[in-house]
């Protein structure tokens, strides 16, 4: 429940930092851990085929390659060869932003410590495309990264020729994604053959020189134009570098900040001396991150799964519709003061400008009246009238009004003390609106609410006693289809409150 958990999480990766793969007892309880997060991993792809930004899927994933990361230089050579197949797997699926960067980071690191690996790399660009859709470009981004995977190598030309091979078949995907990530690979790659003079390549340079001027040459503004260049300039790309980057400071924090990760799983680097006193190992000198990466922003180009899609247009917008869970607090961001906030709202309390009064004095059950005090409070309701304040201390009250008693003004009036006060709002210029079926009702598709409205509503059971029905300016009510003869009360007055915001929002535009 409680999301700051950045003590914890600090004292466990400095902890795995510690270990030392020498030690035969370490070297195994790393090796277990590896293997376990691999399967939690591969656990949540399971479960969900999709999965959202910020979601407790995401965090954990985001976790679980975080810590990976932490551990791969301590393992040796035989481990991950027997590994590495489930993190090719990985790669394959439907993964959030950060998540690839960190699965496309530990697949580059690999390769850049053992290239006898890239044969069982290569067989990722075999699947068949059903399996491959736009988690190709994960590959593909590796791929961009191929001056580093083969510094290693002193026979680099083999390589690159498969590279190369590879590369281009990609660069015809219909998927227009796939395409741009396969062009960088291919300027990456065509850049390292024309270094090394691949003799055998000399008959394609005409064709790859002048296709990838088409691509630089692109015309107008263009989508297509522009993200190519956002594609190029994009930090993982353009700046980020998988050997010199490695640290403390570009796994916890500035990959998250970049990916645009929830900025509460990003921990800043003091924390990792304030939380915990133990020095690292000296040998561990990858603290900080280049000040490059760090001073970056993040891009408007975001690297991200587009399913099957396969049209250039939709493929951006498919991933960025998600439920809003919003904190209103959290949104005066930068710096956010609680007390300022509160006192802000509290000053508002009793002057909303609103000219609505939600009268719910013969409502009975607490549940009821518990969900329209936080409707009421959600649409700014200027009070709301029950039949009295004890309900207040109902816990169904509690549970259904999650605390919006405390944002609205509510006021006591007893069912026998209706009359008067209807009467005395009537005198100040409300209209009485009574939320009711009657022969004489009007259509709430008809109606139009007058600025100051006061809505009376009736019943659970009774509904709106005759005698009181003729202290009523009017009756409004919702139209009906089913069989069921009435909605419920709480469902009932949301819809006319809402309909009454509605006319009011549209009133103040005009
Ligand atoms: N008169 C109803 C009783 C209760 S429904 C009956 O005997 O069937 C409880 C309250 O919900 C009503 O008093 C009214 O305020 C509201 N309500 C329910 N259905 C409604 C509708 N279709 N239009 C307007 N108000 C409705």
């Amino acid at each position: 429940t409680n999301r700051d958990d950045h003590n914890v999480r600090v004292c466990a990766i400095k902890f795995l930092c510690l270990l030392d793969g020498s030690n035969t007892l370490h070297k195994t309880f790393m090796e277990d851990i590896f293997i376990k997060l691999l399967d939690k991993d591969e656990e949540v792809s399971r479960s969900r085929t999709r999965y959202y930004a910020n979601s407790l899927q995401h965090r954990i994933k985001n976790r679980v390659w975080q810590t990976l990361l932490i551990l791969l230089p301590k393992l040796d050579q035989n481990f991950l060869c027997g590994i590495l197949d489930k993190v090719f797997q990985a790669g394959f699926s439907n993964n959030q932003a950060s998540v690839k960067y960190f699965i496309e980071w530990i697949v580059i690191m690999s390769l850049h410590r053992y290239p006898q690996f890239l044969n069982k790399f290569w067989d990722c660009f075999s699947y068949d495309e059903e399996k491959l859709k736009t988690s190709i470009c994960t590959f593909l981004s590796v791929l961009s990264h191929f001056d580093i995977i083969l510094q290693n190598t002193p026979e680099k030309k083999p390589a690159l020729k498969k590279a190369l091979i590879v590369v281009l078949q990609w660069c015809f995907n219909h998927n227009f994604s796939v395409r741009l990530y396969a062009l960088v690979a291919l300027k990456k790659i065509w850049g390292m053959c024309r270094m090394l003079h691949v003799e055998e390549f000399e008959a394609l340079t005409p064709v790859i020189e002048s296709s990838l001027q088409q691509v630089e040459n692109m015309h107008g503004t263009g989508n297509a134009r522009r993200n190519w260049q956002r594609i190029q300039d994009h930090f993982f790309f353009a700046t980020f570098h998988p050997l010199k980057d490695y640290s403390l400071e570009a796994i916890f924090y500035i990959l998250p900040r970049l990916s645009e990760l929830a900025e509460d799983e990003w921990i800043s680097l003091s924390k990792f001396d304030r939380f915990t006193d133990i020095p690292l190992p000296p040998a561990f000198q990858w603290y900080h991150s280049r000040t490059e990466l760090r001073d970056l922003k993040p891009s408007d180009w975001s690297q991200q799964d587009m399913g099957s899609s396969s049209s250039e247009t939709d493929s951006q917008t498919e991933w960025t519709d998600v439920q809003k869970k919003i904190i209103p607090w959290k949104n005066s961001t930068p710096s956010l003061d609680l007390e300022m906030v509160f006192q802000d709202r509290a000053a508002k309390l009793g002057k909303s400008n609103s000219r609505l009064i939600v009268v719910a004095s013969l409502i009975d059950k607490p549940t009821n009246l518990g969900g329209l005090c936080r409707t009421s409070e959600i649409f700014g309701a200027s009070a709301l009238v029950v039949g009295s304040l004890h309900y207040i201390q109902d816990k169904q009250f509690q549970h259904l009004s999650v605390s919006a008693e405390q944002w609205l003004p509510l006021v006591e009036v007893k069912p026998s003390q209706l009359v008067d006060y209807l009467q005395q709002k009537k005198n100040e210029g409300y209209t009485i609106i009574g939320v009711e079926q009657t022969a004489k009702s009007f259509d709430l598709t008809e109606y139009c609410f007058p600025e100051k409205s006061l809505l009376l509503l009736g019943n659970e059971h009774e509904g709106i006693p005759a005698n009181l029905i003729h202290h009523l300016d009017v009756c409004v009510e919702i139209p009906q289809q089913g069989i069921i003869r009435s909605l419920n009360v709480h469902v009932s007055g949301a819809l006319l409150i809402w309909e009454y915001t509605r006319q009011q929002v549209i009133k103040q535009k005009q």
